[in-house]
């Protein structure tokens, strides 16, 4: 399929690029593309940024059909834009595509389309540290009627958004706090898709965690609420006695790129990695007697978030020494360093994009 380039007649100006924030700036293009159960995937586009214009009956507005994906694009200090592991974030697109019945994408074409819409938006891409560009893909129906049916009509679409660095001074630790009413997703579900659904369900208990003064919420399974799953949108690991210990995926947990990278970091590091089943009473016996060293999440947009505090019910809990871990530190340095460019990519996980 072809990529019909629509340029803008009205670039913006570029933003202060010290004060990006997250999320909050767009590019000047977007990447576009139909389906439709005759057609298929058709009218690939780049074309300029601006409102979509949906029907008030489409399906996205009213059965949730939507998933995305999200992923940065870094610029390398000899000035190169490369993507991190942007294949995984295909192949996941399709599979989240896959549970919630909507159309999967061409993964070649999809990641080529991306390619040629970072490549076009390179100067979008900023260059001070920690700084990256967001891409955002998401995928939704929008069959213009009421009835709760197969999708016959879908849209694509990428948007970019210049970001600052998650943490200006450095890596911080934050405060989490265990969740014990509301789940995020159960198995069978949608836990394992990227789909907006499941944060809209999640949005709750993390009001509630903020009204306490906490950060993020840590997730127990749906079903025992007792094994633990995920902290806020991030998967979660623990050093436990030496070992690293990370949730399982059983079904309701986001299979990260960050947690997959990790993953495979430590254990090159010469870590054992357990992915199990942990559950509550097995990490606060660890907390009280001192096994856990260190707690951290780990996602695309943070990349390492270490764990200073877990509270359960109303026991609060220091992690170790409540500061950062060294390994926390360490994998945030190992990986931020393949992902900008700083050190060289052993693992063929870096795309530059020209
Ligand atoms: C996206 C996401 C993650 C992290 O995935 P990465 O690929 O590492 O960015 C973890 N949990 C949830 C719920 C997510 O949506």
């Amino acid at each position: 399929m072809e990529i019909k380039v629509i340029p803008t007649t009205a670039p913006k100006a570029k933003p202060d690029w010290n004060n990006l924030g997250f999320g909050k700036i767009f590019t000047d293009h977007m990447f576009v593309m139909d389906w439709d159960s005759e057609n298929g995937w058709h009218d690939a586009r780049i074309e300029p940024f601006g409102p979509l214009t949906l029907h008030p009956a489409a399906t996205v507005f009213h059965y949730g059909a939507e998933i995305f994906e999200g992923l940065k694009a870094y610029r390398r200090p000899d000035g190169e834009v490369q993507l991190f592991r942007p294949e995984e974030n295909m192949k996941r697109l399709n599979q989240s595509a896959e549970r919630l019945s909507l159309p999967q994408v061409d993964e070649e074409f999809a990641l080529k389309a991306l390619k040629q819409f970072v490549a076009l938006e390179k100067d979008w891409v900023p260059s001070l540290p920690g700084t990256s560009l967001y891409l955002r893909p998401f995928l939704f129906g929008n069959d213009e009627t009421l009835g709760v049916h197969t999708i016959h009509h879908a849209k694509y679409v990428v948007i970019a958004s210049p970001v600052g660095a998650y943490y200006a001074e450095g890596l911080n630790p934050v405060k989490i706090m265990i969740e014990t009413r509301d789940v995020r997703a159960v198995r069978g579900g949608t836990g394992y898709a990227k789909c907006g659904g499941n944060y809209a369900a999640s949005m709750r208990a993390g009001d509630r965690a903020a009204e306490e003064g906490y950060s993020q919420v840590l997730w127990l399974d749906g079903v025992e609420r007792r094994y633990i799953e995920e902290v806020g949108a991030m998967n979660v690991m623990f050093l436990i006695n030496g070992t690293v210990v990370t949730p399982q995926l059983t079904g309701s947990i986001l299979p990260g790129i960050t947690r997959k990278s990790c993953i495979e970091l430590l254990k090159e590091m010469g870590y054992t990695v357990e992915e199990r089943l942990l559950s509550v009473e097995e990490l606060s016996q660890a907390l009280k007697d001192g096994s856990l060293q260190e707690a951290w999440g780990c996602g695309t947009a943070a990349v390492i978030s270490p764990i200073g505090e877990l509270r359960m019910g109303q026991a609060k809990y220091q992690v170790a020494d409540g500061g950062i871990g060294k390994l926390s530190q360490r994998l945030y340095d190992t990986l931020t360093a393949i992902q900008w460019g700083t050190a060289p990519d052993a693992h063929g996980w870096t795309t530059v994009v020209k």
